[in-house]
């Protein structure tokens, strides 16, 4: 491990960030609705969804990396940042937000306040087309989020 490993698995990280934001908006919320459309409706039992299905797909093309690398070749640090990004989106889409462990976790962090509140928003539209927020790491200012939606509802 040097100093290279580490910043190339925060790269991966952030730009899993990126390319989840577009998966989530343009696949999920496309061609894909079919697995996501039971993360948007009113959860009936509290235990998986069909839209879980997704993370699987992630960790099943996860593992061949590590299998394939060594803690000394760059593609394992890169399986690393997949796999560090997974463990973050678990623990605040999951855990923090839709509160699916039975964890008294209150952040007053802006920042994860922030994050809390535009996933809420994402969550006002139940249908495939019109939602907004496609992030977990990063959400854009609430405010903005608001006007969003009401510009949207408007005839
Ligand atoms: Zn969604
Ligand atoms: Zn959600």
């Amino acid at each position: 491990m040097n100093v290279f490993h580490v910043i190339l698995a925060l790269v991966t990280l952030l730009a899993m960030e990126l390319a989840v934001t577009f998966i989530h908006r343009y696949v999920m919320h496309g061609f894909g609705w079919g697995w996501h459309r039971s993360h948007h409706e009113a959860r009936k039992t509290p235990g998986w969804e069909r839209n879980d299905l997704y993370a699987l797909v992630f960790t099943a093309a996860t593992i061949p990396l590590f299998a394939l690398s060594s803690p000394s070749e760059p593609l394992w640090w890169i399986a690393s940042g997949v796999t560090g990004y997974g463990l973050l989106y678990a623990l605040l889409h999951d855990v923090l937000i839709h509160r699916r462990l039975p964890l008294k976790w209150k952040p007053s962090h802006p920042y994860m306040q922030r994050l809390m509140s535009a996933h809420y928003l994402h969550h006002a539209v139940k249908t495939r087309e019109g939602a907004v927020s496609y992030g977990f790491l990063y959400a854009p200012p609430v405010e903005a989020l608001r006007a969003q939606l009401r510009r949207r509802k408007k005839p």
